[in-house]
């Protein structure tokens, strides 16, 4: 590692092998990752983001562990191909994108661009960091696409259909390897006439001819025709471009298992001779919510549907880190609320720890009892710190790491001072905002010493109009009242519990 640090082994449970194994860079002190990323022609919905959570915990703990990192996110704003049957497998029907728009009277780059937005805010409300990671767009890179189907046309891996270009799954002998695939039962349940021209079940189409009489938003010249790629084939393409043929982590929701990781394994595999794609291959359990969890069905509950509740995005970040990764969650407005209220407490907690602070950095003994109490503290730390590390470490178990951090917030041997440290630590790790939301805490408390009478009426009536227009969503008006309040001298704290008042 770069910087000398020793920390504890990483463990990571490999969809590859089924087994949690030693984590071994391919370079030292280097990382290199590649989530799928959202296919942009709707909002994602809180279980979609389930994987971008994943993608940033991993990040943070490889920071953590002293790792630098190198991170891409794709973007797919073209050819994700919806189901053609009505289990909603397989990916033979119309372009996800196309589709959008022109039910919408859209271009695909007005939805593609609308969608990708509502992405990165998203993402951002959750505190996914972005910084330095690279977000590659499917439609600019179709070259990089084209040249990755002619390699395997070159190697002998495709076939030509009257719709487009195919990948033989036959011709490659370990297909279905990750999540052992069991492909004849995929045989025998597969329904004649899906793709009559398919020479396998298995076989996916690489690149897809525009019909003559069709009109597409998005396609392009190749050497086999005009057409568009399919869904799979950017995620190899991307990923060799921007991390190389062999690279340490690739990541996705369960869901991608069965079809899309193994056809980008098959793909990349025979165009690269063998190399292995990714090393470890780690997959998100999904959030359920009694079947109203389908993007493409379009019923689906969002980080906003989630704030309009009163839930914070990062109480829904608490909510999810709670569980393994890779256990399955059963949303429900409850079960998040409850997740708020703990998260709430956790904040009150490390606010009173920071006041304590605060007001006792007076008050200390004497230089060398306070050097001792100092150094006690820091061994405390360091030790306590290594423990969320280990338990961090294997396989994320972050659940463990919060309810360690629970403990230390309790623990009487840890000094206030250490405890900040510590939080402070975790904050990096967990992205929980602690210190952040407990400074807001702090304010709003001092906030409530303005007792009701010290309150001008004039101002009491302002606060009830700006409580009717956050409820109205008149953010224009909530604001323009917030303006004209501060002119009067006191500032609007906004908290879950509501409006609190602050002298100014
Ligand atoms: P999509 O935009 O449909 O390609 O999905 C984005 C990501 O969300 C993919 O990694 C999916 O595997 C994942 N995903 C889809 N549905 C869920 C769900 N209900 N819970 C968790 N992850 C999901
Ligand atoms: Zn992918």
């Amino acid at each position: 590692m770069h910087n000398n640090m020793k920390t504890p082994p990483i463990y990571l449970q490999n969809t590859l092998t089924g087994k949690k194994e030693l984590f071994t860079p391919i370079t030292t002190g280097e990382v290199s990752m590649y989530h799928c990323g959202p296919t942009v022609y709707n909002y994602l919905h809180i279980g979609n983001l389930r994987a971008y959570v994943l993608a940033d915990t991993l990040r943070r703990m490889f920071e953590a562990n002293g790792y630098t990192i190198h991170q891409v996110i794709n973007i797919t704003d073209v050819g994700h191909l919806t189901a053609n049957n009505d289990e909603g497998l397989g990916d033979d029907g119309e372009d996800k994108i196309e589709k959008m728009a022109k039910a919408s009277g859209k271009t695909a780059d007005e939805i593609a661009g609308y969608y990708t937005k509502v992405f990165f805010d998203d993402i951002h409300a959750l505190g996914v960091q972005t910084t330095g990671t690279t977000f590659p767009k499917a439609s600019e890179h179709i070259v990089e696409q084209i040249a990755m189907i002619k390699t395997l046309e070159e190697k002998g891996f495709v076939y030509k259909t009257s719709d487009g270009i195919y990948f033989d799954t036959s011709k490659y002998s370990e297909y279905g390897k990750l999540g052992n695939i069991n492909l004849k039962g995929l045989e025998e349940g597969a329904r004649i006439g899906v793709n009559d021209e398919k020479k396998n079940i298995t076989d996916f189409a690489l690149w897809k001819f525009s019909k003559p009489e069709e009109r597409r938003f998005q396609e392009w010249d190749s050497p086999w025709g005009v057409g568009y790629p399919g869904w799979h084939i950017e995620c190899s393409a991307m990923s060799a471009k921007y991390l190389g043929n062999t690279f340490d982590i690739h990541t996705g929701g369960i869901d991608h298992i069965p079809v899309h990781h193994n056809n980008e394994i098959a793909q990349s595999e025979s165009a690269n001779n063998g190399s292995p794609l990714a090393h470890y291959w780690l997959h998100n359990a999904f959030v359920n919510s009694d079947g109203k969890m389908s993007k493409s069905k379009g019923e689906f509950t969002r980080l906003i549907t989630l704030v309009e509740k009163g839930i914070a995005p990062v109480e829904y970040r608490y909510w999810l880190l709670q569980a393994r990764y890779s256990s399955q969650l059963q949303y429900t407005e409850e079960a998040v609320h409850g997740a708020a209220a703990g998260y709430k407490n956790l904040v009150a907690h490390v606010a009173k720890i920071l006041t304590s602070t605060t007001d006792s950095a007076n008050t200390r003994g004497t230089q060398s009892s306070q050097n001792q109490g100092t150094q006690v503290s820091q061994d405390a730390a360091n030790k306590v710190w290594d423990e969320i590390l280990v338990l961090i470490n294997d396989d994320l178990n972050t659940p463990l790491c919060i309810s360690k951090l629970w403990d230390v917030l309790k623990d009487s041997q840890i000094t206030d001072l250490a405890k900040i440290e510590i939080i402070e630590k975790a904050d990096s790790l967990l992205g929980l905002d602690l210190i952040k939301n407990a400074r807001i805490f702090i304010d709003s408390e001092k906030a409530l010493f303005i007792s009701s009478e010290e309150i001008p009426a004039s101002i009491k009536e302002l606060l009830v109009k700006r409580e009717t227009a956050r409820k109205e969503k008149d953010w224009k008006l909530s604001d323009s009242i917030r303006d004209e309040v501060r002119n009067l001298g006191f500032e609007i704290l906004d908290s879950d519990s509501g409006q609190t008042l602050k002298k100014i």
